[in-house]
């Protein structure tokens, strides 16, 4: 068996069933910041869509659907752009 070839992509789901926070900084993602979320990783961290479908989510009493939406890039993590995460806070 040999190695399959992969890109070293860096892959992410958002959700609207599941909140949490963006790998790259403290923004955060899923929920009802579902487009705002793919725009973020888009704009901020260079990824590009790569899938947006529907999902089944919870247990067979009481499904839901969600929506989960792939993104991903070719850059490695450590190759990403970032921002350094400094915000004044006034008092
Ligand atoms: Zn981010």
């Amino acid at each position: 068996m040999s190695e399959p070839i992969t890109d070293t992509q860096n892959v992410v789901h958002v959700s609207t069933g599941i909140g949490t926070g963006c790998q790259h900084c403290t923004q955060s993602i899923g929920l009802d910041r579902f487009a705002e979320s793919i725009n973020h990783y888009i704009q901020e961290h260079g990824y590009r869509l790569l899938h947006v479908g529907q999902q089944t989510e919870g247990d067979s009493q009481e499904p839901y659907q969600t929506t989960v939406a792939v993104l991903g890039t070719t850059l490695r993590a450590d190759e990403l752009p970032s921002r350094p995460q400094v915000k004044v806070t006034m008092g």
